[in-house]
Protein backbone atom coordinates (compact mmCIF):
# COMPACT_ATOMS: atom_id res chain seq x y z
CA UNK A 1 0.00 0.00 0.00
CA UNK A 2 1.28 3.47 -0.69
CA UNK A 3 0.32 6.05 1.84
CA UNK A 4 -0.22 9.96 2.12
CA UNK A 5 -0.20 11.46 4.53
CA UNK A 6 -1.79 14.68 5.10
CA UNK A 7 -1.60 17.75 7.14
CA UNK A 8 -3.39 20.70 7.48
CA UNK A 9 -3.03 24.01 9.05
CA UNK A 10 -4.06 27.32 9.71
CA UNK A 11 -7.35 28.58 9.60
CA UNK A 12 -7.82 28.57 5.41
CA UNK A 13 -6.28 25.25 5.71
CA UNK A 14 -8.37 23.67 8.75
CA UNK A 15 -11.02 24.70 6.66
CA UNK A 16 -10.65 23.32 3.31
CA UNK A 17 -9.35 20.53 4.57
CA UNK A 18 -11.90 19.60 6.66
CA UNK A 19 -13.90 20.00 3.68
CA UNK A 20 -11.99 17.98 1.15
CA UNK A 21 -12.32 14.97 4.05
CA UNK A 22 -16.03 15.25 3.62
CA UNK A 23 -16.42 14.41 0.50
CA UNK A 24 -13.72 12.08 -0.13
CA UNK A 25 -15.61 10.20 2.95
CA UNK A 26 -18.42 10.71 1.19
CA UNK A 27 -16.96 9.43 -2.47
CA UNK A 28 -15.65 6.01 -0.73
CA UNK A 29 -19.01 5.43 1.59
CA UNK A 30 -17.60 6.89 5.25
CA UNK A 31 -20.07 7.96 7.30
CA UNK A 32 -19.10 10.26 10.05
CA UNK A 33 -18.18 7.35 12.61
CA UNK A 34 -16.10 6.34 10.47
CA UNK A 35 -17.36 3.24 9.07
CA UNK A 36 -18.20 1.71 5.51
CA UNK A 37 -21.70 2.15 4.30
CA UNK A 38 -22.19 -0.03 1.05
CA UNK A 39 -24.24 1.84 -1.68
CA UNK A 40 -27.62 1.36 -1.34
CA UNK A 41 -28.32 0.75 -5.10
CA UNK A 42 -28.56 -2.63 -6.98
CA UNK A 43 -24.89 -3.11 -8.89
CA UNK A 44 -23.25 -1.70 -6.28
CA UNK A 45 -21.37 -4.33 -5.29
CA UNK A 46 -18.51 -3.47 -7.74
CA UNK A 47 -18.64 0.19 -6.51
CA UNK A 48 -18.41 -0.63 -3.23
CA UNK A 49 -15.12 -2.62 -4.06
CA UNK A 50 -13.93 0.22 -5.58
CA UNK A 51 -15.07 2.78 -3.08
CA UNK A 52 -12.38 0.40 -0.63
CA UNK A 53 -10.04 -0.70 -2.94
CA UNK A 54 -7.63 1.77 -2.14
CA UNK A 55 -8.90 3.12 1.14
CA UNK A 56 -5.63 2.63 2.58
CA UNK A 57 -3.89 5.32 0.18
CA UNK A 58 -5.99 8.18 2.83
CA UNK A 59 -7.39 6.10 5.63
CA UNK A 60 -5.54 3.98 8.63
CA UNK A 61 -8.33 1.05 9.31
CA UNK A 62 -8.92 0.95 13.01
CA UNK A 63 -10.47 -1.54 14.77
CA UNK A 64 -13.49 -2.83 14.89
CA UNK A 65 -13.39 -1.78 11.14
CA UNK A 66 -13.27 1.73 11.27
CA UNK A 67 -11.77 3.66 9.13
CA UNK A 68 -9.18 7.30 10.14
CA UNK A 69 -8.23 9.53 8.03
CA UNK A 70 -4.39 9.73 8.26
CA UNK A 71 -4.87 13.63 8.97
CA UNK A 72 -3.04 15.52 11.50
CA UNK A 73 -4.61 18.89 12.10
CA UNK A 74 -2.41 22.13 13.30
CA UNK A 75 -3.31 25.42 14.23
CA UNK A 76 -1.90 28.24 17.13
CA UNK A 77 -5.25 29.05 18.24
CA UNK A 78 -8.06 26.70 19.00
CA UNK A 79 -10.93 28.05 17.53
CA UNK A 80 -11.16 26.53 13.89
CA UNK A 81 -10.18 23.32 14.84
CA UNK A 82 -12.83 23.22 17.60
CA UNK A 83 -15.69 23.98 15.02
CA UNK A 84 -14.24 20.96 13.12
CA UNK A 85 -14.37 18.76 16.21
CA UNK A 86 -17.90 20.09 16.53
CA UNK A 87 -18.96 19.33 12.90
CA UNK A 88 -20.29 16.77 10.99
CA UNK A 89 -17.55 14.80 10.72
CA UNK A 90 -15.30 15.92 13.90
CA UNK A 91 -15.88 12.56 15.36
CA UNK A 92 -13.73 10.80 12.32
CA UNK A 93 -10.37 11.92 12.85
CA UNK A 94 -7.81 11.15 15.27
CA UNK A 95 -8.59 13.16 18.94
CA UNK A 96 -4.70 13.07 19.52
CA UNK A 97 -3.81 14.13 15.74
CA UNK A 98 -5.49 17.58 16.85
CA UNK A 99 -2.37 19.77 17.58
CA UNK A 100 -3.11 23.39 18.30
CA UNK A 101 -1.50 26.83 20.34
CA UNK A 102 -3.04 29.46 21.97
CA UNK A 103 -1.09 32.24 20.98
CA UNK A 104 -2.02 32.88 17.32
CA UNK A 105 0.20 33.96 14.54
CA UNK A 106 -1.18 37.25 14.32
CA UNK A 107 -1.35 37.03 10.02
CA UNK A 108 2.60 37.04 10.53
CA UNK A 109 4.93 34.65 8.80
CA UNK A 110 7.81 35.34 10.80
CA UNK A 111 5.53 34.21 13.95
CA UNK A 112 4.61 31.13 12.26
CA UNK A 113 7.33 30.55 11.09
CA UNK A 114 10.28 31.64 13.61
CA UNK A 115 8.57 32.37 17.19
CA UNK A 116 5.05 30.77 18.05
CA UNK A 117 4.90 27.93 15.21
CA UNK A 118 8.66 26.85 16.12
CA UNK A 119 7.52 26.63 19.73
CA UNK A 120 4.69 23.94 18.54
CA UNK A 121 6.33 22.24 15.55
CA UNK A 122 8.11 19.53 17.21
CA UNK A 123 4.80 18.40 18.94
CA UNK A 124 3.17 18.33 15.58
CA UNK A 125 6.25 16.22 14.17
CA UNK A 126 5.74 13.51 16.81
CA UNK A 127 1.94 13.12 15.40
CA UNK A 128 3.38 12.90 12.16
CA UNK A 129 5.96 10.20 12.62
CA UNK A 130 3.61 8.24 14.87
CA UNK A 131 1.52 8.40 11.41
CA UNK A 132 4.67 7.57 9.37
CA UNK A 133 5.76 4.58 11.24
CA UNK A 134 2.13 3.08 11.29
CA UNK A 135 2.49 3.35 7.27
CA UNK A 136 3.34 0.37 5.15
CA UNK A 137 5.38 2.41 2.61
CA UNK A 138 4.63 6.04 2.76
CA UNK A 139 4.48 7.66 -0.90
CA UNK A 140 4.30 11.31 0.71
CA UNK A 141 2.68 14.01 2.40
CA UNK A 142 0.07 16.48 1.20
CA UNK A 143 0.02 20.19 2.91
CA UNK A 144 -3.21 21.98 2.59
CA UNK A 145 -2.64 26.03 3.80
CA UNK A 146 -3.51 29.47 3.26
CA UNK A 147 -0.21 31.69 2.12
CA UNK A 148 -1.24 34.96 3.41
CA UNK A 149 -1.91 34.60 6.76
CA UNK A 150 0.62 32.97 9.69
CA UNK A 151 -0.21 29.69 10.65
CA UNK A 152 -0.84 27.94 8.08
CA UNK A 153 1.94 29.80 5.58
CA UNK A 154 4.86 30.41 8.34
CA UNK A 155 4.49 27.57 10.24
CA UNK A 156 3.16 25.04 7.25
CA UNK A 157 6.05 26.16 5.09
CA UNK A 158 8.16 25.61 8.66
CA UNK A 159 6.58 21.52 9.07
CA UNK A 160 7.60 21.45 5.09
CA UNK A 161 11.00 21.65 5.22
CA UNK A 162 11.13 20.14 8.55
CA UNK A 163 9.40 16.59 6.76
CA UNK A 164 11.84 17.43 4.14
CA UNK A 165 14.99 17.05 6.13
CA UNK A 166 13.62 13.86 7.42
CA UNK A 167 12.06 12.12 4.45
CA UNK A 168 14.10 13.48 1.75
CA UNK A 169 12.97 10.71 -0.50
CA UNK A 170 9.16 10.85 0.12
CA UNK A 171 6.84 13.52 -2.10
CA UNK A 172 5.24 16.74 -1.04
CA UNK A 173 2.03 18.30 -2.44
CA UNK A 174 0.82 21.08 -1.24
CA UNK A 175 -3.13 22.56 -1.74
CA UNK A 176 -1.53 26.32 -1.35
CA UNK A 177 -4.48 29.01 -1.51
CA UNK A 178 -2.80 31.97 -2.95
CA UNK A 179 -4.07 35.60 -1.18
CA UNK A 180 -6.47 38.13 -3.09
CA UNK A 181 -6.91 41.74 -1.81
CA UNK A 182 -10.75 40.93 -3.30
CA UNK A 183 -11.19 38.33 -0.21
CA UNK A 184 -9.18 39.57 2.28
CA UNK A 185 -8.52 42.84 3.82
CA UNK A 186 -4.86 42.16 5.47
CA UNK A 187 -2.62 44.42 3.80
CA UNK A 188 0.66 41.93 4.63
CA UNK A 189 -0.58 39.02 3.08
CA UNK A 190 1.83 39.62 -0.09
CA UNK A 191 4.67 39.37 2.42
CA UNK A 192 3.73 36.42 4.01
CA UNK A 193 2.92 34.80 0.73
CA UNK A 194 6.15 35.69 -0.88
CA UNK A 195 8.07 34.07 2.16
CA UNK A 196 6.37 31.42 1.92
CA UNK A 197 6.63 31.11 -2.29
CA UNK A 198 10.31 31.09 -1.45
CA UNK A 199 10.10 28.06 0.80
CA UNK A 200 7.91 26.17 -1.53
CA UNK A 201 9.77 26.58 -4.63
CA UNK A 202 12.85 24.53 -2.28
CA UNK A 203 10.98 22.56 -0.35
CA UNK A 204 7.47 21.06 -2.02
CA UNK A 205 7.99 18.78 -5.03
CA UNK A 206 4.11 20.09 -6.52
CA UNK A 207 2.10 23.02 -5.32
CA UNK A 208 -1.90 22.60 -6.59
CA UNK A 209 -2.45 26.79 -6.69
CA UNK A 210 -5.95 27.94 -5.80
CA UNK A 211 -5.76 31.21 -6.09
CA UNK A 212 -8.58 33.32 -3.84
CA UNK A 213 -8.48 36.43 -6.84
CA UNK A 214 -9.44 33.61 -9.35
CA UNK A 215 -12.00 31.48 -6.98
CA UNK A 216 -13.67 34.87 -6.38
CA UNK A 217 -14.19 35.89 -9.64
CA UNK A 218 -15.74 32.38 -10.72
CA UNK A 219 -18.13 33.19 -7.48
CA UNK A 220 -19.12 36.55 -8.87
CA UNK A 221 -19.00 36.34 -12.47
CA UNK A 222 -19.83 32.95 -13.29
CA UNK A 223 -22.13 31.37 -10.68
CA UNK A 224 -23.92 34.63 -10.09
CA UNK A 225 -22.81 35.08 -6.81
CA UNK A 226 -23.27 38.76 -5.59
CA UNK A 227 -21.47 38.34 -1.99
CA UNK A 228 -19.20 35.35 -1.86
CA UNK A 229 -18.42 33.29 1.47
CA UNK A 230 -15.23 31.55 2.28
CA UNK A 231 -17.44 28.45 2.29
CA UNK A 232 -18.75 28.97 -1.34
CA UNK A 233 -14.86 29.66 -2.09
CA UNK A 234 -14.07 26.26 -0.20
CA UNK A 235 -16.92 24.44 -2.41
CA UNK A 236 -14.53 25.19 -5.46
CA UNK A 237 -11.70 24.03 -3.42
CA UNK A 238 -12.92 20.73 -2.49
CA UNK A 239 -14.67 19.90 -5.65
CA UNK A 240 -11.31 20.76 -7.53
CA UNK A 241 -8.97 18.66 -4.56
CA UNK A 242 -11.54 15.69 -5.13
CA UNK A 243 -10.46 15.97 -8.56
CA UNK A 244 -7.33 16.06 -8.19
CA UNK A 245 -6.73 13.08 -5.90
CA UNK A 246 -9.34 10.79 -7.65
CA UNK A 247 -6.43 9.52 -9.81
CA UNK A 248 -4.72 8.46 -6.25
CA UNK A 249 -7.72 7.48 -5.00
CA UNK A 250 -9.64 5.30 -7.22
CA UNK A 251 -7.91 1.89 -8.96
CA UNK A 252 -6.81 3.43 -12.93
CA UNK A 253 -4.10 4.00 -14.88
CA UNK A 254 -2.65 7.57 -15.04
CA UNK A 255 -1.42 9.39 -12.19
CA UNK A 256 -1.54 7.11 -9.69
CA UNK A 257 0.82 7.99 -7.23
CA UNK A 258 2.39 11.39 -5.87
CA UNK A 259 5.61 10.57 -7.73
CA UNK A 260 3.63 9.24 -11.55
CA UNK A 261 1.36 12.71 -11.32
CA UNK A 262 4.87 14.91 -11.03
CA UNK A 263 7.22 13.03 -13.06
CA UNK A 264 4.17 13.57 -16.07
CA UNK A 265 3.38 17.78 -15.37
CA UNK A 266 7.12 18.68 -14.16
CA UNK A 267 9.57 19.37 -17.31
CA UNK A 268 12.12 21.65 -15.06
CA UNK A 269 12.23 20.67 -11.02
CA UNK A 270 11.54 24.49 -9.84
CA UNK A 271 8.44 24.58 -12.35
CA UNK A 272 5.87 22.92 -10.13
CA UNK A 273 2.80 24.95 -9.20
CA UNK A 274 -0.09 23.89 -11.02
CA UNK A 275 -2.89 25.68 -13.11
CA UNK A 276 -6.40 23.68 -12.01
CA UNK A 277 -9.81 23.94 -13.25
CA UNK A 278 -12.71 21.91 -13.04
CA UNK A 279 -15.93 21.31 -14.79
CA UNK A 280 -18.62 21.92 -13.93
CA UNK A 281 -18.76 24.83 -11.91
CA UNK A 282 -21.32 24.40 -10.01
CA UNK A 283 -22.45 26.75 -6.36
CA UNK A 284 -23.07 25.04 -3.07
CA UNK A 285 -26.60 22.82 -3.47
CA UNK A 286 -27.41 23.25 -7.17
CA UNK A 287 -25.38 20.49 -8.80
CA UNK A 288 -28.24 18.37 -9.70
CA UNK A 289 -29.24 20.44 -12.25
CA UNK A 290 -26.07 20.67 -14.32
CA UNK A 291 -25.42 17.86 -17.13
CA UNK A 292 -23.09 18.18 -19.62
CA UNK A 293 -21.70 16.49 -22.50
CA UNK A 294 -17.95 15.21 -23.13
CA UNK A 295 -17.61 17.68 -25.88
CA UNK A 296 -18.90 20.67 -23.22
CA UNK A 297 -16.90 19.39 -20.36
CA UNK A 298 -13.48 19.50 -22.70
CA UNK A 299 -14.71 23.04 -23.68
CA UNK A 300 -15.02 24.38 -20.34
CA UNK A 301 -12.08 22.51 -18.71
CA UNK A 302 -10.11 24.60 -21.22
CA UNK A 303 -11.54 28.02 -20.31
CA UNK A 304 -9.84 30.64 -18.68
CA UNK A 305 -12.88 31.45 -16.70
CA UNK A 306 -13.09 27.72 -14.97
CA UNK A 307 -8.94 28.56 -13.88
CA UNK A 308 -9.29 28.58 -9.84
CA UNK A 309 -5.44 30.66 -10.40
CA UNK A 310 -6.20 34.31 -11.80
CA UNK A 311 -3.98 33.70 -14.95
CA UNK A 312 -5.30 33.57 -19.01
CA UNK A 313 -3.56 30.30 -20.24
CA UNK A 314 -3.85 31.87 -23.82
CA UNK A 315 -0.81 34.66 -22.54
CA UNK A 316 1.16 31.72 -22.26
CA UNK A 317 2.28 28.42 -23.08
CA UNK A 318 1.22 24.85 -21.86
CA UNK A 319 4.39 22.72 -20.67
CA UNK A 320 2.45 20.00 -19.62
CA UNK A 321 -1.17 18.92 -18.84
CA UNK A 322 -3.37 16.58 -17.56
CA UNK A 323 -7.26 15.86 -17.77
CA UNK A 324 -9.14 13.58 -15.31
CA UNK A 325 -12.34 12.74 -16.47
CA UNK A 326 -14.78 11.34 -14.22
CA UNK A 327 -18.35 9.47 -14.70
CA UNK A 328 -19.77 7.09 -17.31
CA UNK A 329 -17.89 7.67 -20.74
CA UNK A 330 -16.65 7.08 -23.68
CA UNK A 331 -13.06 6.41 -23.10
CA UNK A 332 -12.92 7.33 -27.32
CA UNK A 333 -15.06 10.53 -26.98
CA UNK A 334 -12.62 11.51 -24.74
CA UNK A 335 -9.58 11.31 -26.71
CA UNK A 336 -11.11 12.05 -29.60
CA UNK A 337 -12.14 15.38 -27.98
CA UNK A 338 -8.64 16.18 -26.13
CA UNK A 339 -7.06 15.71 -29.26
CA UNK A 340 -9.70 17.93 -31.02
CA UNK A 341 -8.23 20.70 -28.64
CA UNK A 342 -4.56 19.99 -29.02
CA UNK A 343 -5.05 20.17 -33.01
CA UNK A 344 -7.05 23.46 -32.81
CA UNK A 345 -4.76 25.43 -30.15
CA UNK A 346 -1.51 24.25 -31.34
CA UNK A 347 0.38 27.53 -30.34
CA UNK A 348 -0.30 27.16 -26.84
CA UNK A 349 1.43 23.72 -26.10
CA UNK A 350 5.17 23.70 -26.56
CA UNK A 351 6.32 21.92 -29.49
CA UNK A 352 9.59 20.33 -27.74
CA UNK A 353 7.54 18.29 -25.36
CA UNK A 354 5.64 15.67 -27.69
CA UNK A 355 2.57 14.56 -26.23
CA UNK A 356 2.26 16.43 -23.30
CA UNK A 357 -1.08 16.19 -22.75
CA UNK A 358 -2.13 13.42 -20.82
CA UNK A 359 -5.99 12.42 -19.72
CA UNK A 360 -7.96 9.19 -18.05
CA UNK A 361 -11.29 8.39 -17.38
CA UNK A 362 -12.44 7.04 -13.95
CA UNK A 363 -15.62 5.63 -13.34
CA UNK A 364 -17.26 7.19 -10.11
CA UNK A 365 -18.63 10.84 -10.62
CA UNK A 366 -18.37 13.01 -7.77
CA UNK A 367 -21.43 13.11 -5.83
CA UNK A 368 -24.72 14.90 -7.50
CA UNK A 369 -22.82 15.12 -10.49
CA UNK A 370 -23.30 12.39 -14.11
CA UNK A 371 -19.75 13.49 -15.15
CA UNK A 372 -17.30 15.89 -14.27
CA UNK A 373 -13.64 16.89 -15.00
CA UNK A 374 -10.76 18.27 -13.41
CA UNK A 375 -7.66 19.94 -15.19
CA UNK A 376 -3.87 19.83 -14.05
CA UNK A 377 -1.55 22.43 -15.97
CA UNK A 378 1.33 23.57 -15.92
CA UNK A 379 1.13 26.52 -17.62
CA UNK A 380 3.84 29.37 -17.96
CA UNK A 381 1.05 32.03 -17.89
CA UNK A 382 0.96 31.12 -13.91
CA UNK A 383 3.61 33.53 -13.97
CA UNK A 384 0.78 36.15 -13.99
CA UNK A 385 0.12 35.23 -10.50
CA UNK A 386 3.19 35.39 -8.92
CA UNK A 387 3.52 38.94 -11.05
CA UNK A 388 0.59 40.23 -9.33
CA UNK A 389 1.96 39.04 -5.63
CA UNK A 390 5.28 40.27 -6.48
CA UNK A 391 3.79 43.63 -7.75
CA UNK A 392 1.76 43.90 -4.17
CA UNK A 393 5.24 42.82 -2.64
CA UNK A 394 7.42 45.42 -3.89
CA UNK A 395 5.54 48.39 -3.64
CA UNK A 396 5.42 48.20 0.40
CA UNK A 397 8.62 46.22 0.38
CA UNK A 398 10.46 49.50 -1.29
CA UNK A 399 9.63 51.43 1.79
CA UNK A 400 10.06 48.91 4.09
CA UNK A 401 6.36 49.33 5.33
CA UNK A 402 5.19 46.82 8.23
CA UNK A 403 8.63 45.46 8.26
CA UNK A 404 8.83 45.96 12.05
CA UNK A 405 6.60 43.35 12.52
CA UNK A 406 8.66 40.84 11.10
CA UNK A 407 12.23 42.22 12.36
CA UNK A 408 10.08 41.71 15.87
CA UNK A 409 10.13 38.43 15.89
CA UNK A 410 14.21 38.23 14.82
CA UNK A 411 13.49 38.08 11.26
CA UNK A 412 16.60 40.07 8.81
CA UNK A 413 15.80 42.20 6.15
CA UNK A 414 17.72 39.67 3.95
CA UNK A 415 15.30 37.02 3.83
CA UNK A 416 12.43 39.33 2.25
CA UNK A 417 15.24 40.52 -0.28
CA UNK A 418 15.86 36.86 -1.45
CA UNK A 419 11.94 35.87 -1.37
CA UNK A 420 11.54 38.77 -3.29
CA UNK A 421 14.31 37.78 -6.17
CA UNK A 422 13.43 33.86 -5.75
CA UNK A 423 9.90 34.73 -6.89
CA UNK A 424 11.44 36.87 -9.94
CA UNK A 425 13.53 34.63 -10.96
CA UNK A 426 10.74 32.03 -11.29
CA UNK A 427 8.65 34.37 -13.16
CA UNK A 428 12.15 35.00 -15.62
CA UNK A 429 11.94 31.00 -15.90
CA UNK A 430 8.21 30.48 -16.60
CA UNK A 431 9.08 33.31 -19.22
CA UNK A 432 12.14 31.67 -21.04
CA UNK A 433 10.30 28.64 -21.58
CA UNK A 434 7.20 30.10 -22.65
CA UNK A 435 9.74 31.52 -25.85
CA UNK A 436 12.08 28.66 -26.24
CA UNK A 437 10.97 27.45 -29.64
CA UNK A 438 11.85 24.19 -31.54
CA UNK A 439 13.76 26.37 -34.47
CA UNK A 440 15.91 27.90 -31.52
CA UNK A 441 16.80 24.46 -30.96
CA UNK A 442 17.79 23.99 -34.34
CA UNK A 443 19.80 27.16 -34.17
CA UNK A 444 21.83 25.96 -31.23
CA UNK A 445 22.25 22.23 -32.33
CA UNK A 446 22.30 22.29 -35.74
CA UNK A 447 25.26 23.54 -36.48
CA UNK A 448 27.28 21.58 -34.35
CA UNK A 449 25.47 18.63 -36.24
CA UNK A 450 26.96 19.64 -39.59
CA UNK A 451 29.82 20.25 -38.16
CA UNK A 452 30.41 16.59 -36.49
CA UNK A 453 29.30 15.74 -40.20
CA UNK A 454 32.44 17.68 -42.07
CA UNK A 455 35.07 16.49 -40.16
CA UNK A 456 34.10 12.70 -39.84
CA UNK A 457 33.78 13.68 -43.67
P1 LIG B 1 -3.68 31.44 9.51
O1 LIG B 1 -4.75 30.84 10.37
O2 LIG B 1 -2.70 32.28 10.29
O3 LIG B 1 -3.00 30.44 8.65
O4 LIG B 1 -4.39 32.49 8.55
P2 LIG B 1 -5.53 32.29 7.46
O5 LIG B 1 -5.59 30.89 7.01
O6 LIG B 1 -6.77 32.93 7.95
O7 LIG B 1 -4.87 33.12 6.30
C1 LIG B 1 -5.41 34.27 5.73
C2 LIG B 1 -5.50 34.09 4.25
O8 LIG B 1 -6.29 32.93 4.00
C3 LIG B 1 -6.24 35.21 3.57
O9 LIG B 1 -5.68 35.34 2.27
C4 LIG B 1 -7.67 34.72 3.50
O10 LIG B 1 -8.35 35.31 2.43
C5 LIG B 1 -7.48 33.24 3.31
N1 LIG B 1 -8.53 32.40 3.90
C6 LIG B 1 -8.84 32.26 5.22
N2 LIG B 1 -9.81 31.34 5.39
C7 LIG B 1 -10.13 30.87 4.15
C8 LIG B 1 -11.04 29.89 3.66
O11 LIG B 1 -11.76 29.23 4.39
N3 LIG B 1 -11.07 29.70 2.31
C9 LIG B 1 -10.26 30.40 1.46
N4 LIG B 1 -10.38 30.13 0.15
N5 LIG B 1 -9.39 31.31 1.88
C10 LIG B 1 -9.31 31.55 3.22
Amino acid sequence: MREILHVQGGQCGNQIGSKFWEVICDEHGIDPTGKHQAPADANDAAISDLQLERINVYYNEASGGRFVPRAVLMDLEPGTMDSIRSGPFGKVFRPDNFVFGQSGAGNNWAKGHYTEGAELIDSVLDVVRKEAENCDCLQGFQVCHSLGGGTGSGMGTLLISKIREEYPDRMMLTFSVFPSPKVSDTVVEPYNATLSVHQLVENADECMVLDNEALYDICFRTLKLTTPSFGDLNHLISATMSGVTCCLRFPGQLNSDLRKLAVNLIPFPRLHFFMVGFAPLTSRGSQQYVSLTVPELTQQMWDAKNMMCAADPRHGRYLTASAMFRGKMSTKEVDEQMINVQNKNSSYFVEWIPNNVKSSVCDIPPKNLKMACTFIGNSTSIQEMFRRVSEQFTAMFRRKAFLHWYTGEGMDEMEFTEAESNMNDLVAEYQQYQDATVEEDEEEYGEEGEEQVYEEQ
